[in-house]
């Protein structure tokens, strides 16, 4: 009976022994399998999306998964507002993806229950995906967004925007003058144009030269009626205050735009200056090519639920990824077109400095502006040339080519938007040789 009683014990205890150490082992697994993606979120986030050490109180990374956390309080507390458990990666990349807006409603309720009912819209988006584009042109179905930055329509808003070259060259009797809204605008024309003869669906977020204008003067009119109204005096510094407010306005109605249309690729539009030529009115010997893209957070840029978000969106998503190989496809087509190198990586400029991070393509990087952060996908936010340069601010100053009746532009434009044309097609060339969806 004694011995009876003993087997079973023994016998209990060796169970009680293997589940334990299959248990541990398991977890061992577990742990071991999440090694690899604790490394790599670690190494991104570094490399392109921590700018300060203050973004660290933010987010930890670690064998639980990617924890989201609203202060430096609340990271000591293990209190995260949102969790990213590996095991919910998958799903949670793929609804970034396809369906960005109900990622962010499980983050912003942290409920994950919702899931379950975004699963059919996700499976119709996916299986849209896999339908076959019709391939006779090489851009058949390709959907870009062009945004032409800025938005004078006239060189008295221009300098109102601050935007504008108004310079005396040396060898040049007459003062050059030209603006850089007009400028992004006829490249944003040039190249929709070419874009549609290749099979692309274009969006324009800025679809004549005076459209975001007329609505900054019916955005001020209001704003005045309203001081007005509450017996304010309407001065100068309430017109630059409600400057500052418009423009921020100005890049929401541009994001928003852009997500709506759903492109497949957006570019962003714009024409440098050389920020060390502070005084403007002489020309810059300097010249060269840059681009950004999504990334480099400050602590005090993630103070709002939607910015943590869009942290976590940017670290799990291939979006800076992708969007990195299409800024290099524009600065490589920019040097040969434009025959003006790519900044240096070397080059100490004070808002690369302050706001950037390089990325591993010279000339291209993360940057967290407005754009880059909220508009969805691959994006290129372009910044060719240095204005105030003397050869280029002459070049285009002149009104040479009709692009539309009675708008005129420099040939220098023309060359950019062929640049950017010749990137776009070269990006999706290469993405297609690579099946890969974008
Ligand atoms: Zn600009």
């Amino acid at each position: 009976m004694l011995s009876r009683l003993f087997n079973h014990f023994l016998l209990q205890s060796i169970n009680a022994v293997v589940r334990i150490v299959l248990g541990c082992f398991l977890l061992g697994c577990m742990a071991g399998s999440h090694v690899q993606k604790i490394e790599k979120y670690r190494k991104k986030l570094q490399y392109y999306l921590q700018k300060d050490s203050l973004v660290a109180s933010f987010i930890q990374i670690d064998a639980q998964g990617i924890s989201l956390f609203d202060s430096e309080q609340a990271k000591q507390k293990r209190q995260a507002e949102f969790q990213l458990s590996w095991e919910k990666l998958d799903d949670f990349q793929r609804l970034i993806r396809h369906c960005p807006d109900q990622a962010w409603q499980i983050y912003d309720t942290n409920n994950w229950q919702l899931l379950s009912s975004f699963q059919d819209t996700l499976a119709v988006l996916t299986s849209q995906l896999a339908l076959p584009r019709k391939r006779q042109l090489p851009l058949a179905g390709i959907r870009i967004a062009l945004d032409a930055g800025h938005f004078a329509s006239n060189l008295n808003e221009a300098k109102i925007e601050e935007r504008f070259i108004q310079m005396r060259l040396p060898k040049e009797k007459q003062v050059v003058t030209f603006f850089e809204a007009h400028l992004t605008w006829c490249t944003a024309q040039i190249l929709k144009e070419k874009l549609e003869k290749q099979g692309a669906i274009v969006l324009l977020t800025r679809p004549t030269l005076e459209a975001n204008a007329k609505q900054m003067w019916q955005s001020w009119r209001e704003a005045k009626a309203q001081l007005k109204k509450n017996n304010l005096i309407d001065t100068l510094q309430a017109f630059h205050t409600w400057l500052i407010n418009y423009k921020k306005q100005d890049l929401i109605t541009r994001y928003q735009k852009i997500n709506n249309f759903k492109p497949n690729l957006t570019l962003i539009i714009h024409y440098n200056v050389d920020a060390d030529n502070t005084c403007r009115e002489t020309p810059t010997p300097k010249n060269y090519n840059m681009a950004f893209v999504a990334g480099s957070f400050l602590g005090k840029e993630l103070n709002t639920k939607k910015d943590r978000f869009h942290l976590l969106r940017l670290l799990v998503s291939q979006e800076i990824e992708n969007s990195i190989a299409f800024a290099e496809k524009v600065l490589q087509s920019f040097e040969k077109h434009l025959q003006v190198p790519t900044i240096p990586a070397e080059t100490q400029l004070d808002y690369l400095k302050k706001n950037c991070l390089l990325t591993e393509r010279q000339g291209v990087y993360a940057r967290n502006l407005t754009l880059c952060r909220e508009v969805l996908g691959t994006l290129c936010y372009g910044e060719s040339l240095y204005q105030d340069n003397q050869e280029e601010a002459l070049a285009l100053s002149k009104r040479e080519l009709e692009i539309l009746p009675n708008i005129f532009t420099s040939k220098r434009v023309a060359q950019v938007a062929e640049a950017y044309y010749e990137a776009i097609l070269e990006y999706i060339k290469e993405t297609n040789k690579k099946k890969l969806n974008f």
